[in-house]
């Protein structure tokens, strides 16, 4: 069959209307789609405003610090030191740094929390496990915190507490708070222990010292590379976490106002979160909804590369 050259131009017209129209379709598509990412913006950005007014809080009770005032005093012991190395991962990483590392950092968030922290060594020394839990006691410290990391020959993973034998309320509390917390941050979380990872009936040195709600936290193992990766890629985070769940667990035994509050902020901020992960699953389903029916408009038509 033969077409004319006018039937043959009506053609070429017809199908220039016609990928002109896809096109437009197509922006439309896109604009929608521009539009909602903009909206998630401004949803995730409105959530993240509502945790900025915490951190004003946060800034006040560093003031208050600053100023003298305190809302109790925390001591912080970094395990091993000096002579005393801890663990290692046969490669120059010693347990007594990373734990100093930590230590300090979670030191600076619990003074902007607005508690005063007493601290067992501050640098590289030794100094004597006993005497780690009599220098809290003499601070008046209201928790002792010993931070350690782990070691296992088949790599083990994750993090566990011990606490005293006697198994207080307060002491598992901590624990097991400053344990959820650092699941929270990544880590695989284990089991808070009361005694000693060989006997229920034994304390270790520090704890069995520290007349307050004490806790010694493995932070990870030093034989799993997951393990030292979180410590060191998420240190500040850890950091935080750690603080966080101390000032939790002291607000939930000595400040039950403010827990009560602390608890209805997480809630708010959970629905929150929940809320941008559902409209980000249905902006997603909407925009690949309208690829497909771009592409099924397109296939009929033909290849059209520019697009
Ligand atoms: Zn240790």
């Amino acid at each position: 069959m033969q077409l004319s050259d006018a039937e043959i131009r009506e053609i070429l017209i017809r199908r220039k209307r016609e990928k002109k129209r896809r096109l437009r379709r197509r922006r439309r598509r896109m604009l929608i789609i521009l539009l909602l990412l903009i909206v998630l913006i401004f949803v995730l950005v409105r959530v993240i405003g509502h945790g900025g007014k915490r951190s004003d809080k946060d800034k006040k009770s560093a003031d208050s610090a600053a100023s003298g005032e305190n809302r109790g005093i925390i001591f912080i012991d970094p395990g091993h030191g000096g002579m005393d190395s801890g663990s290692d991962d046969d490669n120059e990483r010693y347990e007594k740094d990373d734990t100093l590392k930590l230590g300090l950092a979670v030191r600076d968030h619990l003074q902007a929390l607005g508690f005063k922290v007493a601290m067992s060594r501050t640098e590289d020394e030794m100094v004597d496990r006993t005497e780690r839990g009599e220098m809290a006691n003499k601070a008046g410290a209201q928790f002792f915190v010993s931070i350690h990391r782990n070691k296992a020959d088949g790599g083990g993973q994750g993090v566990e507490g011990f606490i005293p034998k006697e198994d207080d309320a307060e002491s598992r509390l901590l624990g097991e708070n400053i344990m959820h917390f650092l699941g929270k941050a990544g880590f695989e979380e284990r089991t808070i222990r009361a005694g000693t990872l060989v006997s229920s009936a034994e304390d270790y040195e520090e704890n069995a010292a520290a007349e307050m709600p004490s806790v010694l936290i493995e932070v990870g193992f030093l034989s799993s590379a997951d393990d030292n990766y979180l410590f060191d890629n998420n240190l500040d985070k850890n950091a935080k976490a750690i603080a966080d769940a101390i000032n939790y667990t002291f607000m939930t035994l000595y400040e039950p106002e403010a827990a009560a509050e602390y608890e209805q902020m997480m809630a708010q901020t959970e629905a929150a979160c929940e809320q941008i992960m559902k409209s980000t699953n249905d902006a997603l389903s909407g925009a690949s909804a309208a690829f497909d029916g771009t592409e099924e408009g397109t296939d009929s038509g033909g290849a059209d590369p520019q697009a």
